[in-house]
């Protein structure tokens, strides 16, 4: 026998429209012509779905057209709203993971927009009328920049290791020092991208000091590589060794064994001014004679995800021939994007790069900004804003233990806990990432976008302001 609720439930529910008839409501026929009938339809059903639920619980639910209007509306709007938008990243985080590491150039977006929605010369050459290679774009200016023989795309310098380790040394042994076998973010570790490149893996030394004669006892007839990893997001201080750049390869000279440094961030120029100090620049490694240099596209580089194998012809050439290349190679929108963003390098145009610009941003010059719009800010009612020194960091796994001297932003409001007022940030679109410290929202301008995110954010509290009024 049926329940009492179900009968009720029952009862309430031939109340209300059919799906038919909902759809035959001149807003929802609206919504038909702009979102489509497949996807009103999918909201409707859903709709009513979700109030038969409802109702089978002995819950309340709204059972007048408009109601289910409004729940069909809003059904499909959250259907079609991007996923992945623009946030602004108030964090001072210049790099942040999360936050999609580098902000692309102006001059890199366009490039991106100019080609993506066209036909283009991705593997086609002009000159003579036949096919050519979609490394062609990129490569060449590349190799100039690091100062190498030639250079290679692919999508992430993860690959980058995983493709170079594969080539030069499966089936054989890499050696690695026990100070390298690194971790970055969960899901690359050295480790295993060795084991899964089909290279046995040679540890030598111990965590803190390793030296070169560690490496020169470890080489028998299977050496393959000897491998240098730049450990990117961490550091070792006190009663440390490693061998020179110098001394190690000519280690490698004097075994004929193929030398691969994996710098991880790729930076290009020097940063010590900044005072980044510890950022091996991609040109200084090739200088040095190392054949392999592996590095990403968006840390430090400041362009789009790659993973840019530099070095000598010959271990080149042998790596753009593993049949593996073509399931690592990029598309169309990274190469525009990374040429611009290579050109920009070439033009030494470095503040037009919006992550090098947000290094090299004086703290003066963020101070003064700070103290602008905490003047803003001030004047919202309930809000109560004040400067603090503080510091910035270069993040995505780079620069460990190393920062810039900023100027915060701390943000109070009189009826809002900090992790409330952050929430609501969140909220507000674009949403707003701030960082929130010992109760306290504190906000820094150095990664926050010249031209126009000051005034959303502005917005953003005005809005909170206007809604806890
Ligand atoms: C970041 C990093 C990687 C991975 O680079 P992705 O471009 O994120 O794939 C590899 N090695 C080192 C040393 C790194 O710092």
């Amino acid at each position: 026998m049926a329940s009492q609720t179900q009968v009720e439930s029952e009862r309430a529910f031939r109340q209300i429209s059919s799906v038919d008839e909902l759809l035959n409501r001149p807003a929802i026929r609206a919504l038909q012509e702009s979102a489509g009938r497949d996807l009103v339809l999918q909201s409707a059903r859903d709709a009513l779905q979700a109030i038969r639920e409802r109702l089978a619980r002995g819950a309340d639910a709204e059972l007048t057209d408009e109601a289910i209007e409004r729940d069909i509306e809003r059904r499909v709007e959250a259907e079609l709203a991007p996923s992945l938008v623009p946030v602004i990243n108030a964090t001072g985080v210049i790099l942040h993971t999360n936050l999609g590491r580098a902000p692309l150039a102006r001059e890199a977006v366009d490039r991106v927009a100019e080609v993506a929605g066209r036909y283009s010369n991705l593997e086609y050459d002009l000159a003579e009328g036949e096919r050519g290679k979609r490394d062609d774009h990129t490569n060449r200016l590349l190799a100039r920049l690091v100062g190498a023989e030639a250079a290679l795309v692919v999508n992430n310098n993860a690959a980058a290791v995983f493709l170079s380790l594969n080539t030069l040394a499966e089936g054989g042994e890499v050696i690695v020092s026990r100070g390298e076998l690194i971790e970055i973010g969960g899901s690359f570790r050295i480790p295993d991208i060795c084991a899964k490149s089909g290279a046995v893996l040679r540890e030598v030394g111990t965590t803190n000091r390793t030296r070169i004669a560690d490496y020169a006892a470890a080489i028998n007839d299977r050496t393959r590589l000897l491998l240098r990893v730049h450990p990117s997001n961490f550091r070792v201080v006190g009663f440390t060794e490693r061998p020179s750049l110098a001394e190690f390869v000519e280690l490698g000279k004097r075994h004929n064994i193929a030398v691969m440094e994996d710098l991880g961030s790729g930076c290009l120029v020097d940063l010590d001014a900044q005072g980044l100090r510890d950022e091996p620049p991609a040109g200084r490694s090739l200088d040095a004679g190392v054949q392999v240099a592996t590095f990403s596209g968006d840390k430090l580089l400041g362009g789009p995800q790659a993973g840019i194998i530099a070095g000598t012809r010959e271990p080149l050439q042998r790596i753009r021939k593993n049949p593996l290349f073509r399931a690592l190679r990029v598309d169309k929108m990274t190469i525009a994007a990374l040429e611009a963003t290579a050109r920009l390098y070439r033009r030494g145009q470095l503040d037009s790069i919006p992550a090098l610009a947000m290094i090299r941003a004086s703290a003066d010059s963020i101070a003064a900004r700070a103290a602008r719009f905490k003047e803003r800010l001030a004047g919202l009612p309930g809000l109560t804003a004040e400067l603090e020194a503080g510091e910035s960091v270069a993040g995505g796994g780079s620069t460990p233990g190393q920062s810039l001297a900023t100027t915060l932003i701390l943000v109070h409001h009189a009826r809002l806990s900090a992790r409330q007022m952050a929430g609501r940030l969140r909220r507000n679109r674009p949403a707003v990432i701030a960082r929130v410290e010992r109760d306290r929202v504190l906000l820094d301008l150095r990664t926050v976008l010249d031209g126009g995110e000051e005034e959303d954010i502005l917005q953003a509290f005005q809005q909170i302001v206007r809604e806890t009024a």
